[in-house]
């Protein structure tokens, strides 16, 4: 079991495999963004896999794969399949925009996904247009049709919570939610990078208590729910959960870690403490060697963010962190 400084176990791991995207979601990726990382520097899927193998003989035992937009890496049903192989990994999962969903779904479910995220912000389509600067809604929900039909065991919708533009459709979301067995996350946005610390703040709280009495919903606990707080329909049909990072932090549970498409492996989402572990990789670095890396890297977990105290401090993107 890998515990960090402060005695939480850490056994998640958000993997980014690109920080390059379709969209471009204003409280995300700025316009006109060029500051990708060099094709060199990704992490190859072998070093990928030996990587989490080291980790997971450690104790890791669930991946997200995400980015950027992870649909964007070639073959990532071939790494997806990797992933799953790995002895300890139990849980391989995926955040997605869902704009590539469609042709991807069959593939990635065959390959060992079995749960997706996909976000989606809004079912109009010019304002999902103005918020992702890109006509993809169709493809969108398209995707999400074709994964509906593939048996994942779940599929949530991410859906960010924006004051005075997303919030008028919240009710509608969870409607369309429930007609489908989605299972709904209100998430507040953090400030990361310009683009974060722009996107409009909504505090998620009254939003809770006034779902809770619109729709008669209870709290509820929901397995694999990670920092999300759930309200649920009393007959079980339908799960909301609201990832309040800023309204109410959820740092003493925290048991994951990000790793970059480059190999740098983010220790806090709202801290810059990070290691590098693509100079090891590529260096000769022998499994013992990796092994004590991550020990000492899990040591130096920072304790919490500081988006509340400190909103200026991170300066890279939602994107480039693997979110
Ligand atoms: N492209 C994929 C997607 O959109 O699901 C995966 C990567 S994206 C960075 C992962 C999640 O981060 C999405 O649900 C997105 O809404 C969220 N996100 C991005 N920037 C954010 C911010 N500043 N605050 C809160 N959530 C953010
Ligand atoms: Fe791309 Fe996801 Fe960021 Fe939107 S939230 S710009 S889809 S990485």
């Amino acid at each position: 079991m890998l515990l960090d400084g402060f005695g939480r176990r850490v056994d998640y791991l958000r993997l980014s495999v690109t920080d390059r995207c379709d969209l471009r979601c204003s409280y995300c990726m700025p316009q006109g963004f060029k500051g990708y990382e060099e094709p060199a520097h990704w992490l190859s899927f072998d070093e990928i896999e030996r990587l989490l193998g080291v980790f997971a003989r450690l104790g890791l035992r669930r991946v997200r794969l995400t980015g950027g937009e992870p649909l964007l890496r070639r073959n990532l049903p071939d790494l997806a399949r990797r992933l799953a192989a790995l002895p300890g990994i139990d849980d391989l999962s995926l955040s997605t925009n869902g704009t590539q969903l469609a042709k991807h779904a069959a593939h990635l479910r065959k390959a060992g996904i079995t749960r997706l995220n996909v976000s989606l912000d809004s079912l109009e389509r010019e304002r999902f247009q103005s918020i992702c600067r890109r006509d993809a809604l169709p493809q969108v929900i398209d995707g999400l049709e074709v994964a509906r039909s593939e048996g994942f065991r779940s599929i949530k919708i991410n859906m960010v919570a924006l004051a005075g533009t997303t919030d008028a459709e919240i009710d509608a979301m969870v409607a369309y939610c429930m007609e489908r067995r989605f299972v709904l996350r209100l998430i507040e946005t953090m400030p990361m990078g310009e683009t974060g610390r722009s996107a409009g703040f909504l505090d998620l709280r009254p939003v809770r208590e006034r779902l809770r009495e619109r729709f008669g919903l209870i709290d509820g606990v929901v397995p694999g729910g990670g920092p999300a707080r759930y309200l649920v329909a009393p007959d079980g049909s339908f799960q909301i959960g609201f990832i309040t990072p800023i309204s109410q932090h959820f740092c003493e549970t925290c048991n994951r870690v990000r790793l970059g498409v480059d190999g740098t492996l983010h220790l806090c989402l709202g801290q810059n403490d990070s290691v590098d572990f693509r100079t090891p990789l590529r260096s000769g670095c022998t499994d013992a060697g990796l092994e004590e890396m991550l020990r000492a890297a899990l040591h130096a977990k920072p304790w919490r963010h500081e988006f509340r105290e400190r909103p200026q401090q991170i300066i890279r993107a939602m994107s480039a962190t693997g979110g």
